[in-house]
């Protein structure tokens, strides 16, 4: 289980309420997000051979855990499984 914090999971669940994950392609082995973001939009990718997340912000590329672009797509995935 990866550590994120209070913060960052309140910014996924906002992202995700607000309406601002996409889902834009889903393909064989990947599956592609865009978040709707202040100033610029983020891409997000899943990859399902590997079961792991990455995104193109600099939170992701210097922590290497889940920002909350990738918490607002999980929720977006889980309510999408649960209907
Ligand atoms: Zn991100």
């Amino acid at each position: 289980m990866q550590d994120i914090s209070w913060k960052t999971r309140r910014k996924g669940y906002w992202l995700f309420k607000n309406g601002k994950v996409k889902k834009e392609v889903d393909a064989t082995k990947r599956i592609h997000f865009t978040v709707l973001n202040d100033e610029e939009n983020r891409q997000v990718t899943y990859d399902k051979i590997k079961d792991s997340w990455s995104c193109d912000c600099r939170f992701f590329a210097l922590k290497l855990t889940d920002c909350s672009h990738i918490t607002a797509c999980k929720l977006f995935m889980r309510d999408e499984n649960a209907g």
